[in-house]
C-alpha cells in the first residue's frame, strides 16, 4: 500500500514556510492505519520488545496499537508537568522551539528492551531526548519506528548506531 497518499501536506502551518505533514488523514482511514501499524509490529516482533515508549501526542497514536498487538505495555513520554508521579527530565531543542520531556521513573526497568515510536522524524530533537530518557532508566533501545522521516532535516544523523524503521520519506 502506498501510505504517502494518505498524508496531507498543509502549507504554512503551524507557521509560515513549514509544510506540515498531517497524519490524521492516515489515521482516520481504517485500512491505512491498520497497514501502517502492522508494518511496525512486523518490524518489532523479532526484537523481543518488553515495552513501547512514545512521546506525546502523536507518538501515542502509532505506539499504542503496536504495544497492544505485541502484548506489551506502553509508557508515555510527556511534556514537563503532565505526568502525576516521580519523573526524570531531559531538555531538548525542537523544530519550533525549546522544551523538556519527562517519563515516570518506574516506567522502565533496567535491561528492558524498548521500542520507541513517533509519527515523524524532523530535526531528531524529540527522539534524541526520548532515547536519553529510556537509557537513563537503564532501558535498551532495541528499535525506533517512525511513520515519516523528513530527509531534508537530517534528523537521522542524530540516531547513528540505532536500529530504525521509517515507513515514508519526504
Ligand atoms: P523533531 O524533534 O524531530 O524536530 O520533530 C519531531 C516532532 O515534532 C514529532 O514529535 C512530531 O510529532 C512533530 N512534528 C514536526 N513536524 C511535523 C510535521 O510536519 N507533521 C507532524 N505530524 N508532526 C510533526
Amino acid at each position: 500500500m502506498d501510505l504517502k497518499q494518505f498524508i496531507t501536506i498543509v502549507p504554512d502551518w503551524p507557521k509560515e514556510g513549514i509544510k506540515f505533514k498531517d497524519i490524521t488523514t492516515l489515521m482516520d482511514n481504517g485500512e491505512a492505519y491498520h497497514y501502517a501499524t502492522d508494518k511496525i509490529v512486523e518490524y518489532a516482533k523479532e526484537k523481543k520488545i518488553d515495552v513501547v515508549v512514545g512521546p506525546e501526542a502523536r507518538g501515542f497514536i502509532n505506539g499504542c496499537p503496536v504495544a497492544y498487538a505485541l502484548g506489551v505495555g506502553f509508557a508515555p513520554v510527556r511534556k514537563e508537568g503532565k505526568l502525576p508521579r516521580e519523573t526524570i527530565k531531559v531538555e531538548y531543542g525542537k523544530e519550533y522551539g525549546k522544551d523538556a520531556l519527562t517519563i515516570h521513573r518506574d516506567a522502565i526497568k533496567p535491561g528492558q528492551r524498548v521500542l520507541i515510536t513517533d509519527d515523524l522524524l524532523a530535526t531528531g530533537g524529540t527522539i534524541e531526548a526520548t532515547i536519553e530518557l529510556v537509557e537513563k532508566l537503564g532501558g535498551i533501545v532495541a528499535g525506533i519506528a517512525f511513520l515519516i522521516e523528513l530527509t531534508y532535516l537530517d534528523g537521522m544523523k542524530k540516531l547513528d548506531g540505532y536500529d530504525i524503521l521509517t515507513l515514508m520519506r519526504f
